[in-house]
């Protein structure tokens, strides 16, 4: 269980101002000059040593991940900050754009250092709305302050941060197609290589980061790298907000310490499940991207990157869903599944054609007018799509499906029959 001491998000339920004197008695932009001007390279280490891995769902090591920038050249280096939050179960950047947008605006300006980049774009969903009114008036805050702008907390180091609001689309969460959309471009992901590192924002050096990650980077700096790779288990260091909804009776945003297991978590900070534990019927670990679990791997798993890969499922968002008995799994699936399908760009074959095919499929599966065999069409063609495509959305859509099947096979095949299939 994480100390009180070790929070880094003081100000998760807003209980406290979130602007500049809030934010400052909260230890924000507390000795910031002297982080910047012990250089890119420093923080770069640091970051290293605390062993942060990216926020936003794929878990890259974050300060491998700036090391991959080239060295300055004239090409402008960009930061992004990827604050385009849109993953069904999954609401944890947002309340750090709502009640600390200066804790992101700091760790932006660090790790704007650490690349070499002098401008940062903060790309916002389109929906947050009253949370962009919080980090424009932030982001006037810091500059007023002279702790943004060019001469960045009087460190000699320049740097603007500019805020950008999406138009709402799932798919430019995925770096790529986020960059699309903030050159004016429709927001469709683009073929790698090249990487961001080399050709990213307007074909120029780019690291994007997700606003949890960089959010940290500030607490991390000042209280150092082997304070935060203290706290979690190797490989899976820090701190972790959680989302806890569905099925329990007391829905919550938590920051935790990484590895604590998921029975844990439910019980000691949402008040268990509706019903008591043995309701429980599954859970989505890591917002709907992520395999479903059931009851029984629910017991062992460990909320971290390594402990949900054993159990057969990803850390993604750390959205958790929680269901209980009362939930037709077939029917939740067959939801995600019709969600992929809207959320799908259509650049590529696989994705824009696998994701309806699925979401149809999944529709008679709800209702049980297939055949048993179809359950075997279902699991591979969701096979074809993962790891068929341009981004991943198809993989995104392609687990939840077969986490269903892995699980609750069963319970197909039983609805199958009772509608009177099951040839
Ligand atoms: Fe677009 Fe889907 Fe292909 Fe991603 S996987 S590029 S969302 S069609």
């Amino acid at each position: 269980m994480l100390n009180d001491k070790d929070r880094i998000f003081t100000n998760l339920y807003g209980k406290s101002s979130w602007t500049l004197d809030g934010a400052k008695q909260r230890g924000v932009w507390d000795g910031t000059a002297a982080l910047i001007q012990k250089g890119g390279a420093w923080i770069i280490e640091e970051v290293k040593t605390a062993g942060l891995r990216g926020r936003g769902g794929a878990g890259f090591a974050t300060g491998l991940k700036w090391s991959f920038m080239p060295k300055p050249s004239e090409r402008p280096h960009y930061l992004i900050v990827n604050a385009d939050e849109s993953e069904p179960g999954t609401c944890k950047d947002r309340d750090i754009l709502r009640f600390d947008p200066h804790r992101l605006i700091e760790g932006a300006l660090l790790s704007a250092v650490a690349v070499n980049a002098h401008t940062a774009f903060i790309y916002m969903r389109g929906e947050f709305v009253n949370e962009a009114r919080h980090v424009q008036t932030a982001l006037d805050e810091a500059y007023a302050a002279g702790l943004i702008g060019k001469n960045a907390c009087g460190s000699g180091w320049a740097c603007d941060v500019v805020l950008h609001r999406g138009a709402g689309a799932y798919v430019c969460g995925e770096e790529s197609a986020l960059m699309e959309s903030l050159e004016g471009k429709k927001g469709q992901p683009r073929n790698k290589p090249p990487f961001p590192a080399q050709a990213g924002l307007y074909g120029c050096p780019t690291t994007i980061n997700n606003v949890e990650t960089l959010a940290a980077v500030g607490a991390i700096l000042r209280r150092g790298g082997a304070w935060y790779a203290g706290i979690g288990r190797p490989k899976n260091s820090g701190t972790k907000l959680f989302c806890i909804s569905g099925h329990v009776n007391a829905p919550c945003h938590v920051e935790e310490e990484m590895g604590i297991p998921l029975r844990e978590l439910i019980e000691r900070h949402a008040g268990g499940v509706r019903g008591g534990w043995d309701n429980l019927l599954a859970v989505i670990p890591g917002g709907s991207s992520v395999p479903v679990l059931t009851k029984e791997l629910s017991e062992k798993a460990l909320m971290d990157y390594d402990g949900l890969r054993e159990v057969g499922s990803a850390l993604g968002s750390a959205g958790v869903i929680v269901m209980d008995k009362s939930t037709d799994i077939i029917a939740a699936i067959a939801r995600l599944s019709h969600f992929y399908c809207h959320e799908s760009c259509g650049q590529c074959t696989p994705c824009r054609e696998g994701t309806g095919w699925m979401a149809r499929m999944m529709e008679r599966m709800v209702r049980g007018e297939a055949k048993v065999e179809d359950i075997d069409l279902l699991w591979d063609v969701s096979k074809e799509i993962e790891g068929k495509t341009i981004c991943a959305l198809g993989d995104a859509a392609a687990w939840p499906v077969q986490g269903l099947i892995r699980a609750f096979r069963p319970v197909m095949e039983e609805r199958i029959r009772a509608a009177g299939g099951g040839r």
